[in-house]
């Protein structure tokens, strides 16, 4: 430790660490745009600088490592007037659209505008009027409301590893922009959205269906269902200024039922039916020693990336479809048989925490006669729109039950929500059949923590199970090499394109710090703790469905109803 003074205040800090890093650390804090935990720092946007005694210049303190008694002011005079200069230079050629934008009251350069009291235009900078790209189903960018602070570039390139998009030209032609500026739709973007989240004002935003929904819920001839995935409840509160991680169990289905909606469902039901297919899957190429190791194919955004850039790992992930998509198969055939009511007049709705979902539902795999098996996805920013929207006091509503037939579910298809929650449920079931007996304790503490890659070998009567979560896709990538070459020495391996998995998914509440999606993550291991089922197959509700529908898991019915097939996709790289 070594002392630095801050305000004239003496105080210990870290030999090493910035000084953005020391002063939070103390509480002391100063405004950022371009920095973001984990990243690289830029120091672009100069929103950090300090006064640092015997330095002529302000310093950015992001990239500035603190010295033995280093003299720091953070909010002299001088140093309140560059931030609001910089504030000012951004705004000069910023769209006056704020009433209109989406991310108006969760814009962080409005927030600064207003915390450093920018209170006129002083500087005309030359307007730009960029074309809007909503050409990729997941995502659209606004060129004019880019700050370049880089913070997508950094998430894209850091904790994807795709680098769709970069930094182009200089100058004052400096821009974002994808290989050849083409429409993302033919980038080699995967929607997984990450830089949406990243993005501090509203250059990158969801790509919407609300109109499109409105149309159904008023038509009294249309049956709309909406499922909702497990992540979704215990983030959706965080938009209503709740603490990260409260879980709106229950309050989420009367909410939606005053909406409008006609029937609401968990995913988690889809889950458990996956998480036995999966099993299933597992045990047979484990018996077969063939297409060792099992990837994981939950996450769209990573099917996007094997089939977009390793086509050589088609054939080694999971052939079972995620479980909203089983979902929204169920609810086409089962459903609609059991309530007599043709397939053609029920819309089935999805919220979850992808972008990536919203693409993935347009692919003819995941269609029933022609029709998708998802009509529209909303993400967890959108539903809390919607909740507003509709005039609804989230804070006075009482919890309500979701709707039957799939209303049972077990605290494994909520494990999904978390990074290494696949891997651990679907262990779980894997473990009973080839046992015959449960595992002792169904917690398998291995796969949980902050590391980017965790494993656990888990010992059965068939011998030893050897299972692994790799989060963050850039983290995956040494390990899908191993595939490639045949030295892996896992027998499952998950993998999530997002850091955390679904929890800090592309379409989850902004912002997401590490704190927040902490937060989230053990909200979801609170409540595998508490429920008192944790395994799928011990879904009695499940176990019903493939009695008068599917017949068992890995059956012919079921292979029909719930497998699909990946192929190469050629994209720019
Ligand atoms: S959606 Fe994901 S892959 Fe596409 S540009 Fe954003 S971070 Fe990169
Ligand atoms: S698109 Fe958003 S995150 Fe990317 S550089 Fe522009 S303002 Fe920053």
């Amino acid at each position: 430790m070594i002392k630095i003074e801050v305000n004239k205040k003496a105080v210990s800090v870290e030999k090493g660490q910035t000084i953005l890093s020391a002063l939070r650390e103390h509480g002391i804090m100063v405004p950022t745009l371009c920095s973001m935990e984990e990243l690289t720092p830029t120091g672009a946007c100069r929103m950090c600088v300090v006064e640092v005694e015997g330095f002529d210049n302000l310093v950015p303190a992001c990239s500035f490592k603190v010295q033995e008694w280093m003299k720091i002011k953070t909010h002299s005079a001088r140093v309140l007037r560059a931030r609001k200069a910089n504030v000012e230079l951004l705004l000069s050629n910023h769209p006056d659209d704020c009433l209109y934008c989406e991310r108006s009251g969760n814009c962080e350069l409005q927030k600064l505008a207003e915390d450093l009291n920018v209170r006129n235009r002083r500087i005309q900078g030359k307007r730009t009027s960029a074309k809007i790209d909503s050409s990729s189903l997941g995502i659209v960018r606004d060129p004019d409301k880019c700050i370049l602070c880089g913070r997508c570039v950094r998430v894209c390139e850091e904790i994807v590893g795709i680098s769709t998009i970069d930094f182009e030209r200089r100058g004052d032609q400096l821009k974002i922009a994808t290989a050849m500026s083409e429409p993302l739709q033919f980038s080699s973007c995967i929607d997984c959205g990450q830089c949406v989240v990243a993005c501090p004002t509203g250059a990158l935003i969801d790509h919407n269906q609300f109109q499109e929904l409105d149309t159904s819920l008023d038509d009294p001839d249309m049956i709309v269902t909406v499922q909702y995935t497990p992540e979704v409840t215990v983030s959706l509160a965080e938009a209503f200024g709740f603490r990260p991680g409260t879980d709106m169990k229950g309050i989420i289905n009367t909410a939606l039922r005053r909406i409008g909606f006609d029937y609401i469902f968990e995913t988690a039901f889809g889950g458990d039916v996956f998480i036995q297919e999966q099993a299933a899957e597992l045990i047979a190429r484990f018996r077969r020693k063939e297409k060792m190791p099992m990837i994981t194919s939950r996450c769209p955004a990573l099917v996007n990336y094997v089939e977009e850039f390793r086509p050589e790992l088609i054939s080694f992930l999971t052939p079972v479809r995620p479980p909203h998509q089983i979902m929204g198969k169920l609810i086409n055939k089962w459903f609609a048989t059991k309530k007599q009511v043709p397939s053609n007049r029920i819309q089935n709705v999805l919220i979850t925490n992808c972008t990536a979902a919203k693409y993935e539902a347009s692919r003819p795999e995941y269609a029933s006669d022609n029709s998708p098996d998802v009509d529209y996805v909303l993400t967890t920013r959108e539903l809390a729109r919607l909740i507003r929207l509709n005039g609804i006091n989230i804070n006075g509503l009482d919890p309500e039950p979701a709707d039957g037939p799939f209303n049972a579910i077990t605290s494994a298809g909520k494990l999904l929500a978390n990074a290494g929650g696949e891997a651990e449920a679907t262990t779980r079931t894997v473990f009973r059949e080839i046992s015959k007996k449960e595992m002792q304790d169904p917690r398998i503490t291995k796969l949980r923590g902050n590391k980017y890659l965790r494993d656990a070998v888990i010992a059965t009567p068939k011998g030893d199970l050897r299972v692994a979560v790799v989060h963050g896709l850039k983290h995956a990538l040494k390990v899908m090499d191993e595939i490639s070459t045949g030295k892996s020495e896992y027998d499952l391996i998950e993998i999530m394109v997002c850091r955390e998995g679904c929890v800090n998914g592309g379409g989850q509440p902004i912002p997401a710090n590490v704190n927040v999606i902490r937060a989230r993550t053990k909200t979801i291991y609170d409540i595998d703790k508490s429920e008192s089922l944790h395994c799928a197959h011990k879904n009695n509700a499940v176990a019903k469905m493939y009695e008068e529908f599917a017949r068992a898991p890995a059956s012919d019915q079921s292979r029909d109803l719930f497998m699909t097939r990946f192929a190469h996709r050629k994209v720019l790289k």
